[in-house]
């Protein structure tokens, strides 16, 4: 089997509901694999708010596209190697985005070649993955925030995350005792700093929102900034998530020797596709550590599906029922994973012409 085109393509999706409020609109980068039998395979990425996705598509059509021509898809070790190892090397950042494109692509064939879901090829735990609902961003009013969690917790999601970006620590935490107040002890709750504090005033943050019975304190500070990280970690009551902003089995690594967090989040469009991240994942487990991927649930299903060490995927609401062909639904809080050959996500009829021109 031979590789014989990428298509690549930028998507524009506006956003729906509370999340208006923050975003105009997510891009999708679309990288669609076709072979000489006839099988493709589909790679996306996810700018979120818009971002980057134009310098995405780029390096994939200059960089990864020659490359991938001729090869053979059922490779994916080999090519993803080639891939990381090109360009001196440049696996993080945009072109981790981009190879994360292709690398999911390639599983895809390699699911459809083999007839089977890339959980169960990859040697399935379970096929219902249970779901938190995320959102909650700056710009939401407290009735916003309340209004959201509740969409969630009428799917039957038992988790709800929100930001907690107000400069002012105690803006947050009546933010989230609001939430906690309104949704009960049948929702808990997580919340995401998202990089805006120092190891300071992180700690000092976290320690407002102890009594908050909440399930992880996502990104205390600067994702570079990993010992930083474990002194939050060290310092406070409520287990520290981050990895959304590391795209290697290395930098993960580094997290887990320095104790930095307990739950891990690689984005499998992010951090150099499924490969990467099952990489990632594999090496949690062996230090007794939970994997809740970062954000593209219709993706990340497989990764946790394919895991004992797996915890919640993110679900974060903002895809339209007509850009896939077989749009998951949220049923009792879980995505089950469909038995559809490969990661089993297909642009709906129509969709490529809606949105490219949105
Ligand atoms: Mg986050």
């Amino acid at each position: 089997m031979k590789i014989t085109a990428v298509d690549t393509c930028i998507l524009t999706i506006p956003m729906q509901r509370e999340m208006r409020k923050q975003f105009a609109h997510h891009k999708l980068v679309v990288a669609e694999i076709s072979t000489d039998e006839g099988i493709k395979g589909l790679g996306t990425t996810l700018g979120f708010g818009g971002g980057n996705v134009e310098a995405i598509q780029v390096y994939l059509e200059t960089r990864l596209k020659p490359a991938l021509i001729g090869q053979d898809p059922l490779f994916v070790e080999r090519i993803w190697e080639r891939m990381a190892r090109g360009e001196s090397g440049k696996k993080h950042g945009l072109s981790a985005f981009a190879m994360s494109a292709v690398d999911i692509g390639l599983w895809d064939i390699v699911g459809k070649v083999a007839g089977q879901p890339l959980f169960k090829l990859w040697g399935a735990y379970t096929d219902r993955i249970p779901a938190y609902g995320s959102g909650g961003f700056v710009n939401y009013s407290i009735d916003d925030l309340i209004n959201e969690a509740r969409f969630y917790a009428s799917l039957g999601c038992n988790y709800y995350k929100m930001k907690i970006h107000h400069p002012d620590p105690r803006e947050n935490r009546k933010r989230v005792e609001s939430v906690r107040r309104a949704m009960g002890d049948g929702m808990r709750l997580m919340v995401d700093v998202n990089q805006r504090l120092d190891v300071h005033s992180s700690i000092e943050q976290a320690r407002m929102l102890e009594d908050l019975d909440l399930v992880w304190y996502e990104e205390p500070v600067n994702a570079d900034d990993v010992p930083g990280c474990a002194e939050v970690a060290r310092a406070i009551r409520i287990p520290v998530a981050t990895g959304e902003n590391a795209y290697t089995r290395y930098e993960f690594r580094e997290l887990i020797e320095k104790r930095a967090a307990r739950y891990l989040m690689p984005d499998v469009q992010h951090a150099n596709g499924f490969s990467e991240t099952l990489r990632i994942s594999h090496l949690a487990a062996a230090n007794q550590l939970i994997v809740s991927p970062h954000l593209a649930h219709e993706l990340s299903i497989h990764v946790v599906g394919a895991l004992s060490n797996g915890f919640l995927v993110e679900f974060m609401d903002w895809i339209p029922a007509d850009l896939f062909e077989y749009p998951l639904q949220c049923v009792d809080g879980c995505f089950m994973i469909p038995e559809r050959p490969g990661h089993g996500v297909a642009l709906a009829p129509g969709a490529r012409e809606k949105y490219r021109a949105a």
